[in-house]
């Protein structure tokens, strides 16, 4: 097969546009006249440490990044910044304090955790798992018995200027819900934030966050790199080496990764050369801008197929409704996985809800072009009337 049949709806690992994988393709045995693959190279010859340059710099310009934020390719996916974020914020917390003199009394400063979805739960727990003093600021879970909203700021316990940082997920990627806004909190503080399933699909302003990270299954390339853009300032911080909280592991350390400009170890080279490839395929297309429009477009078209429905319901607030992940659910609910069936039999694929929720999910990436979700909508409104008569 040389081109793709199917419309691929995953939520990650997720849809690469073609031509990129055409490119990748095409350049498999004979990267930039090497004579070998992008795998085969060394990470440490001229030709990979301009790849690395070029893809930092491309997208520095998609996401009109500032030059006091440096970009980072880090392994370990999502999870693994869990931690990072909680190892290095501490540390950059404390290296703060002492600077300002107020380093009386224990070290222990809260951190925040605002837990809209399953991933920022997951964020939050993991934290715990390291630290005795993590912060809920709300959960929407306990507070609604369910995902699907976020509530307005009166309901929120943020600790104020104490925290060590302010964590929350963009874009929860299994419940849908996305954030239309950037939480305001205390200018001292640090904003970090989860985009790993929205990065590059609208404009962000990044000087608002201390840090953003993205695992790169969605709209970035093939898993195994994670991208993360910290401000320079939290790189500067003091070591904490307590029964607390140990030191940094090398691997999770941001100012290790920074100073070795993401060469500390073997990078995961074929995932930074298809991300880069991404980079250039949205550059071509006329960057954030113009995928934006066609993202909204295609969420707006999907969400008012589920709102005229009758037999399609979203179990998510219309505020707050992802533009990359579309959940739903079929009333009655027997009807799921025929729907399943019948989408796959049509080459629509990957669109079975998280297993944790259930449901139908469809996501539409960047890569995902409007007229899968064209087609995708044209099958719901059969599906409906098939099973209205
Ligand atoms: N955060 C979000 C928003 C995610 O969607 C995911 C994975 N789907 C993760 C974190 C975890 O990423 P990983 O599987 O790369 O560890």
């Amino acid at each position: 097969m040389t081109t793709q049949k199917v419309l691929n709806f995953g939520p990650g690992p997720a849809k690469i546009p073609e031509p990129v994988l055409k490119k990748a393709q095409d350049e498999l045995l004979n990267y930039n006249n090497t004579g070998m693959s992008i795998m085969e190279l060394s990470h440490r010859s001229k030709d990979f440490e301009n790849l690395i340059n070029k893809t930092q710099k491309d997208l520095r310009t998609l996401l009109d990044i500032p030059n006091n934020y440096t970009i980072l390719f880090m392994q370990g996916g999502g999870h693994t910044q869990f931690s990072a974020v909680v190892y290095n914020l501490l540390a950059a917390k404390k290296r703060k304090q002492f600077d300002n003199n107020s380093m009386e009394g224990e070290f222990n400063p809260p951190l925040d955790y605002i837990v809209t979805g399953s991933w920022s739960a997951k964020a939050a727990a993991e934290a715990k798992k390291l630290y005795n003093n993590v912060n809920i600021v709300l959960d929407v879970k306990k507070l609604r018995g369910s995902y699907g909203s976020i509530p307005p700021r009166e309901e929120w316990k943020l600790s104020g200027s104490n925290a060590a940082y302010v964590y929350y997920c963009d874009n929860e990627t299994v419940n849908g819900v996305e954030f239309n806004y950037v939480p305001e909190i205390d200018p001292s503080v640090p904003l970090v934030c989860d985009m790993s399933s929205n990065i590059l699909s609208r404009k962000v302003d990044i000087s608002k966050f201390s840090l953003i990270y993205a695992g790169a299954q969605k709209n970035i390339g093939p898993a195994g790199v994670t991208i993360v853009i910290v401000r320079e300032d939290l790189l500067n911080r003091l070591e904490i080496s307590d029964s607390k909280l140990p030191a940094i592991p090398s691997m999770l350390d941001y100012k290790v990764m920074a100073e070795n400009n993401s060469l500390y170890n073997t990078p995961p080279m074929f995932s930074i050369y298809v991300a880069s490839l991404v980079f250039e395929w949205l550059l071509e297309n006329g960057g954030i801008k113009e995928i934006e429009k066609i993202n909204s477009i295609k969420a707006a078209k999907l969400y008012d197929c589920i709102n005229k429905s009758k037999i399609y319901k979203s179990p998510v607030e219309e505020n707050v409704r992802s533009r990359m992940n579309v959940p739903f659910r079929i009333q009655p609910e027997e009807l799921e996985n025929e729907f399943l069936k019948g989408a796959n039999e049509l080459g629509m694929l990957q669109l079975k809800g998280h297993r944790s929720v259930g449901g139908i999910r469809a996501s539409i990436y960047n890569a995902v072009p409007l007229e899968a979700v064209e087609t995708l909508i044209q099958y719901m409104q059969e599906f409906e009337r098939k099973h209205s008569q």
